[in-house]
C-alpha cells in the first residue's frame, strides 16, 4: 500500500459517508422500480443522471440500455466498477411490476447505488491515482426470453439494436465496451442468513437446451395408434435425463433443471407438440459440454422411442466464474475493517451463475457478496432490507480497493495483471461462446 493510501481512503470515505443516505435511498428507489433485462430504461436514465450530476459524461444505450462513464486519473491501468441494471421475472414477488412481472429478487438495484456511491468518493482523489476508472451499468444479467433468442439465431445482424447474447456483459464485450478495461469489480448482495461478506467464490457456467418434439395428433380414445405422442417423447427424454444425473463426474457440479410444456390441445387428442427445456449448469466449460451432450442424447432417446421429430437447440448462457485471488485480496482487505473478520467467508463453490464469469475469461475480476438482504435469491421472499449493508458498504470497499490498486504508481494493479493474466482475448472468448451453440434436427419417424 502506498504511503498516501490512508489519506486518500479517508477522503474517499468522507465523501461517500456524506452522501450515504442518498446512496441508500437510490438503492431503495431502484428496488421499487424493477425492469426486465435489456429494457432497464428508467434505471439506466436514473444512474446516468446521478453521474451527470457528479460532473461525469455518461454514454448511454450500450447493448440497448448499458451506461458507461470514465473517471480520469493519471496514465495507468483502468479498473471497471460494474453494476447490473436488471430485475428478474418473478410476477408473484410482492414488489413485482404488475405490467412486466419484473422484481428485484436478486438485489441488482443495490449494485447500481454502490457504484454510484463509489463514483462520488473516487471523484475526490482521481487526480492522485495512476490509472482510471470505468463505471459500467450492464443490462440483462438474468437471461431473458431465451426462446426469442434461439429463434432469432439466424436473423439478419444489421439491426442496430440487435442483441446476439442472452446476457448483458457478453453483449457489452461483443460491442467493445470493455476493450479499454483491464480488470473489473462487482459487489452482489448475498443470500439472507449468509455471511455478511464473501469473496473468491466460484460459480457454475450454464446453457439452455431446448428440445422441441413434433408428433402426430389422433383421437386419443378411438385410434391412439394413429398418433405420435410428442408429450410422451418429452417425458421419456426427461426420464433418460434423470437416469444420467449420477453419471457426471464429481467436481463437475452439474445441475439440471427442466420444464416440460405440451400443446394446448384437447384432452381427448394425442398431443402432437411438446418441449423439454433444460437449464444445464456445470463448474467448467468441459463439464458444461459433457452435461449438454447428455441432455441432447436424452432428447434423441425420447424421439427414438416414440418415433417423433425433435429439434434440439443449445444456447450458452454464462461461462463459469473464477475470480482473481490477488484482486479478491485487495477487496477483502478493504471490506475487512468495515465488516469484521468473523462475518467473512472465502472461496465457496456456488451452483448459481453470473456473466461476471464471461468477463473473468478476458480480464481479472472480483465478485464479492455483501449483506443486507433477507430470503433466498430468486425467491419471492428475497429483498434488500438494509441498504447501508447492501449499497453503502460496497461503495466504501470498492472505492477503497481502487485506491489500493491505482495508488503508488498502480503497483498493485500491475501485480494483479501479472499474477492473473486473462485466459482468452476478447475475439477468442467470442469464438468460444459461439462455438458452444448448437442446432440439431432428428427425424426418428
Ligand atoms: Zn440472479
Ligand atoms: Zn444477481
Amino acid at each position: 500500500m502506498s504511503g498516501a493510501a490512508p489519506r486518500l481512503k479517508e477522503a474517499v470515505h468522507t465523501a461517500v459517508e456524506r452522501r450515504a443516505e442518498e446512496i441508500a435511498a437510490l438503492s431503495d428507489e431502484l428496488m421499487r422500480r424493477p425492469e426486465p433485462g435489456y429494457a432497464e430504461h428508467a434505471t439506466a436514465e436514473r444512474f446516468a443522471a446521478w453521474l451527470a450530476e457528479a460532473g461525469l459524461r455518461p454514454r448511454t444505450g450500450l447493448a440497448r440500455t448499458g451506461v458507461k462513464a470514465l473517471l480520469h486519473g493519471g496514465a495507468g491501468p483502468r479498473v471497471a466498477l460494474v453494476g447490473e441494471l436488471d430485475a428478474l421475472t418473478l410476477p408473484e414477488h410482492p414488489l413485482a411490476d404488475p405490467a412486466t412481472g419484473a422484481a428485484h429478487a436478486c438485489g441488482h438495484h443495490a449494485q447500481i447505488a454502490a457504484i454510484a456511491g463509489a463514483a462520488v468518493g473516487l471523484g475526490e482523489v482521481m487526480a492522485e491515482l495512476d490509472g482510471s476508472v470505468a463505471l459500467i451499468a450492464a443490462p440483462a444479467e438474468e437471461p431473458g426470453d431465451v426462446d426469442a433468442m434461439l429463434d432469432a439465431g439466424d436473423a439478419p445482424a444489421e439491426r442496430p439494436d440487435r442483441v446476439e447474447f442472452p446476457v448483458g456483459k457478453a453483449e457489452l464485450l461483443r460491442q467493445g465496451a470493455f476493450d479499454d478495461v483491464d480488470m473489473a469489480l462487482l459487489a452482489h448482495t448475498g443470500r439472507g442468513g449468509g455471511p455478511r461478506f464473501s469473496v473468491g467464490d466460484t460459480l457454475n457456467g450454464s446453457c439452455v437446451v431446448r428440445a422441441r418434439f413434433t408428433g402426430r395428433s389422433a383421437h386419443a380414445g378411438s385410434s391412439p395408434w394413429l398418433g405420435v405422442n410428442a408429450l410422451k417423447a418429452a417425458t421419456v427424454a426427461a426420464h433418460a435425463l434423470d437416469a444420467r444425473r449420477e453419471t457426471f463426474p464429481d467436481g463437475d457440479d452439474v445441475r439440471l433443471n427442466y420444464r416440460i410444456t405440451g400443446d394446448a390441445g384437447a384432452l381427448g387428442s394425442v398431443p402432437s407438440a411438446a418441449a423439454l427445456r433444460t437449464m444445464v449448469r456445470a463448474r467448467s466449460v468441459d463439464g458444461l459440454g459433457r452435461a449438454a451432450e447428455a441432455v441432447a442424447r436424452a432428447a434423441r432417446a425420447g424421439a427414438l422411442a416414440l418415433g417423433a421429430r425433435v429439434e434440439i437447440d443449445t444456447l450458452l448462457a454464462y461461462l463459469p466464474l473464477d475470480s482473481a485471488p490477488e484482486l479478491d485480496d485487495v477487496v477483502a482487505r478493504n471490506a475487512h475493517p468495515l465488516i469484521g473478520a468473523d462475518t467473512i467467508a472465502r472461496g465457496r463453490h456456488l451452483g448459481a451463475c453470473t456473466d461476471m464469469g464471461d468477463l473473468a475469461h478476458v480480464m481479472p475480476v472480483s465478485h464479492p457478496y455483501s449483506g443486507g438482504a433477507e430470503g433466498d435469491h430468486h425467491s419471492t421472499g428475497y429483498r434488500v432490507v438494509d441498504h447501508r449493508a447492501a449499497a453503502v458498504e460496497p461503495a466504501l470497499y470498492l472505492a477503497g480497493a481502487v485506491v489500493d490498486l491505482l495508488g503508488d504508481g498502480a503497483r498493485e494493479a500491475r501485480r494483479v495483471l501479472r499474477a492473473s493474466p486473462p485466459p482468452l482475448s476478447i475475439p477468442q472468448y467470442l469464438a468460444l461462446r459461439r462455438g458452444m451453440n448448437r442446432r440439431e434436427i432428428r427425424e426418428e419417424t
